[in-house]
């Protein structure tokens, strides 16, 4: 049961007076590099609603960055996290141990792709997770070289940094980056040269070329790549290309890591986005919708490689918290049992009709793009040129926040608009967010 009422109420304009004011002593006390979507601050949230503190009802369609997969205030998750708070809150893994860590690992070796031999680290965010794959693929490899591709996103620690492609708003200024990261291309189908057809295969070829030339496969310690990429415009890459990167990592003695801190746990319609194409990664990173909001993060990947860091290299003083691992549980067990991989098949089926049907009438719509609760559309000046509409995304945006309708952008130009869900959210709501973003295209 949620609490909150699952309908859009405006009660107030958005942001209200309410919001208004604790902006302004936000404004006064928070760095201002720590910046918001929408001005609007929150009171209470659920399913697919944020309620804010002037009482007006939002529908959800950002779910805080893909984070609360199961809703905000899943029973199992609030359930599980508040009797574990009540038990203890820390004792510290690498201090005295705690069953719910081991049981989060159980389940992570369980639900990720591969029948080998598995074994789990735990973290607290989606940066430190990446880091210490890499961390792991190089104590494993005995190499150094880290591969990424062109639009990745990996986080905002220094190494994450230097993973991640865009410069601005996460680099810029805040070098020096970590040296050995060298970025290849991304077979991004909308925008390849030569046509999508040709995608995948090219891309691939052109990424093992300039592996083998420019670095040295030899030297390689891990390729990184998001199966479906997140903040870089929820690009899929065409079909081939993380095949054709897999078996040249596995042929060349490189841990191939999917990072699905974005796209895993039942977001694009299967347990994790490398399912889609029958990847099996070495290793692959989790965190976002892991735990229905509370912070944790795990890498996990065949137990030889996980074993390869000797003992106390690997933790971290809070992770693996206890209550975050309980909340983690809740979270699992209600993906289980309402069949969440279900629920975002059909909420791609629900917003690609609608979305499809405005590209048909709105020629701003370049592409429309993504899988189960992780879709996108990319905007454009010109449908020939591609020219980037990032002015119109902005304002896109900006209307359906005032409309009530949580969205972000995204994408390396900054025009891509997308959609992700609570995958519990009903299909009144969905289909209201999607009345409501036709409606703003228009009046654009
Ligand atoms: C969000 C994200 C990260 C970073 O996670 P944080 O928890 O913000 O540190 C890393 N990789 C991908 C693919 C992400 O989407």
């Amino acid at each position: 049961m949620i609490a909150i009422p699952q309908e859009r109420r405006l009660v107030t304009a958005v942001p209200g007076p309410k919001s208004q004011e604790l902006q302004a002593r936000r404004t006064a006390t928070v760095a201002a590099g720590v910046s918001s979507t929408m001005p609007v601050f929150a009171e209470r949230a659920g399913g697919g609603i944020v309620e804010d503190v002037d009482g007006n009802r939002l529908i959800d369609f950002g779910s805080g960055i893909a984070v609360t997969t199961v809703g905000s205030s899943a029973e199992a998750v609030v359930r599980r996290a508040s009797a574990q708070l009540a038990d203890f809150t820390h004792t510290c893994f690498m201090v005295t141990p705690y069953e719910e860590y081991v049981e989060v690992c159980e389940q992570l070796a369980a639900l990720t792709p591969g029948d080998h031999a598995k074994k789990s680290a735990l973290f607290n965010s989606g940066a430190e997770a990446v880091e210490n794959a890499v961390k792991i693929a190089r104590s494993y490899t005995k190499r150094q070289a880290v591969v990424v591709v062109d639009h990745a996103y990996h986080g905002r620690t220094n190494l994450t940094m230097a993973l991640t492609a865009k410069n601005m708003p996460y680099k810029n200024g805040f070098g020096p980056f970590a040296p050995e990261v060298y970025r290849v291309p991304m077979a991004y189908p909308y925008r390849w040269p030569t046509g999508p057809e040709n995608c995948g295969p090219e891309a691939s070829a052109q990424a093992i070329e300039q592996i083998t030339k420019q670095i040295g496969a030899q030297n390689v310690a891990a390729i990184i790549v998001e199966p479906l990429l997140g903040e870089g415009g929820f690009i899929e890459p065409a079909k081939g290309f993380l095949p054709a990167l897999a078996a040249f990592a596995k042929d060349n003695g490189i841990v191939f890591v999917a990072d699905e801190v974005q796209s895993g746990f039942c977001r694009t319609g299967a347990w994790f986005a490398c399912e889609d194409e029958g990847i099996v990664p070495d290793l692959i990173t989790t965190a976002k919708g892991i735990a229905g909001g509370l912070p944790l993060a795990a890498v996990t990947g065949r137990a030889e490689i996980m074993d390869a860091a000797h003992a106390s290299g690997l933790g971290g003083t809070y992770g693996g918290n206890p209550v975050a691992c309980a909340a983690a549980l809740g979270a699992i067990e209600t993906m289980r049992e309402l069949d969440l991989p279900a629920k975002a098949r059909r909420i791609e089926e629900v917003m690609k009709g609608r979305l499809t049907a405005m590209s048909e009438k709105y020629d701003v719509i370049g592409d429309v793009r993504g899988r189960g609760a992780m879709i996108a559309v990319e905007l454009v000046k010109d449908r020939t040129t591609k020219e980037p509409a990032a002015d119109v995304a902005g304002a896109l945006a900006k209307a359906c926040h005032q409309a009530g309708l949580v969205v972000l952008t995204c994408g390396t130009f900054g025009n891509v608009l997308r959609f992700l869900p609570p995958l519990v959210i009903g299909e009144d709501l969905l289909a209201e967010g999607l009345d409501i973003i036709e409606e703003k295209l228009a009046e654009l």
